[in-house]
């Protein structure tokens, strides 16, 4: 059984593309600049860079342009090469340039069997643009040669009179229907869904038996709490450059070219995520970058078994989750403020917040939490030139805890590796614990069911 070491989302340098979606978020974010960049290194030399021996075992490595991956001339080759190392590769594609895949489908067949194409089917521009022909034309030559699939339809307002015609046109060419993704709208934070009706557009996604919908629907807007191990077992890479981040919301931390000789730092985020929500969850999180949820595999969330579009290689890959290649390092905090719904948010800021940290970010969630009109009942800090006389020792506020009912206490510290520690010292508590970015979020979501915006 190979087990699964490392995922890594790779940016590749393409803004251009052939279609032009009215969602796509390159677009929406006005980032199409319509350029194809080359690679400053060696193909060799960036396979090497991100080789099993580089990374400690065989990894997944996704593809992904910011127009359409399979534009740049080197992309065969690099598809190659990275596979030839024994990882197992995704790329993700709008589907249409048939001569990429029948470059791809002359590639030695066991390769193929470690590799997986993302088929984003969009259906508007693929009739605009009379390429749905070849669309479905490289779907089925792909599955012909045992590479690994999905179809995926992003799901836009535009769809909601056009869905029984999108499906049986996928049933009459793919033989079943594909999975549909939940589309966001960019710009506004908190995201929405980039529909004008979400109860229709609720409606349509349901009638499509889709567990990618269902996933989607279900994590937008989630804050996810939990320990996460991206930056340790996953990690965001600019091809370009070799600028590595932890994760999206991260600032770059490593060169991966720098010295491909030395092992890539291991520095999971752990209680401390930035993000509002974790917008690629159907990748990190089915992968496993957070064992103490329970969440479908990568496989189960797009595969349509009656299509027969994975491997058994395949299935067998995306069973192993990186908890199971990778040292669990952390002791689980039960008390850690969970979000499953919008209301959640509401509920968590009408506790009686305690704030940890009277430094830098205990004093700007304080700001922002009187200026919401929240009151927070205590800061402590465990430095004592910070206490005075309303600022209590860390033992004080311990001891004064049971004139709560439940408190939260905030974990207000910047620097990850310390606010994990305090979440130790504080687990076994009686209260809820988060962080300054969970009650960030909150503030944000609170703020925009009031229609107000405080400038958080
Ligand atoms: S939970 Fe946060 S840190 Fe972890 S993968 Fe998702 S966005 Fe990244």
């Amino acid at each position: 059984m190979i087990l699964t070491k490392k995922f890594i989302e790779c940016t590749v340098p393409v803004t251009a593309c052939n279609l032009k979606c009215e969602y796509c978020y390159v677009i929406q974010e006005n980032r199409r600049t319509n350029n194809i960049e080359e690679l400053p290194y060696s193909i060799e030399f960036i396979a090497k860079a991100l080789s099993p021996d580089r990374l400690g075992g065989v990894s997944y490595i996704n593809l992904c342009g910011a127009g359409e991956t399979l534009l740049p001339h080197y992309i065969i080759d690099l598809i190659e090469k990275l596979l030839v190392t024994g990882n197992f590769v995704n790329v993700t594609t709008n589907g249409t340039l048939s001569n990429r895949f029948d470059e791809l489908i002359a590639l030695d067949h066991e390769l193929l069997s470690r590799l997986h194409i993302a088929f984003s089917f969009h259906y508007d521009e693929l009739t605009r643009t009379k390429n749905l022909k070849s669309f479905f034309r490289n779907v089925d030559i792909v599955n012909k040669n045992s590479i690994s699939l999905v179809v995926q339809c992003n799901l836009c307002d535009s769809y909601i009179e056009r869905i029984d015609e999108i499906k049986s046109i996928c049933v009459e060419n793919i033989g079943g229907l594909p999975q549909f993704v939940v589309t966001r709208k960019e710009g506004e934070i908190p995201f929405t869904i980039y529909t004008e009706n979400e109860k229709e557009y609720f409606t349509m996604g349901k009638h499509t038996e889709s567990n990618l919908f269902d996933f989607t629907y279900d994590s937008f807007n989630k804050k996810r709490c939990h320990y996460c191990y991206a930056g340790a077992w996953s990690y965001k890479l600019i091809l370009k450059t070799g600028e590595l981040k932890r994760c999206y919301a991260e600032p770059v931390f490593y060169n991966i070219y720098n010295d491909i000789s030395e092992r890539i730092p291991e520095y999971p985020i752990g209680y401390n995520c930035k993000s509002d929500y974790c917008v690629n969850a159907s990748h990190f999180l089915t992968l496993g970058t957070m064992p103490d949820i329970v969440i479908p595999s990568y496989d189960k969330l797009r595969n349509r078994k009656e299509l027969l579009w994975y491997s058994k290689k395949m299935i067998d890959f995306f069973k192993q989750r990186l908890f199971e290649d990778n040292t669990i390092t952390h002791e689980r905090a039960n008390n850690i403020a969970i979000i499953e719904y919008e209301d959640d948010y509401v509920e968590l800021l009408d506790k009686k917040i305690i704030i940890y940290g009277a430094g830098n970010y205990g004093g700007i969630i304080n700001k922002k939490l009187l200026d919401n009109g929240i009151k927070p009942v205590l800061i402590c800090d465990s430095d004592p030139k910070k206490q005075d006389n309303q600022i209590v020792s860390v033992e004080k506020m311990k001891s004064s805890l049971d004139e709560y009912d439940n408190p939260l206490i905030v974990v207000a510290i910047k620097d990850d590796k310390i606010v994990n520690e305090v979440i130790y010292t504080l687990k076994d508590l009686n209260a809820e614990l988060c962080t300054y970015y969970t009650v960030e979020t909150a503030l944000r979501h609170i703020n925009k069911a009031r229609g107000k915006n405080y400038g958080i």
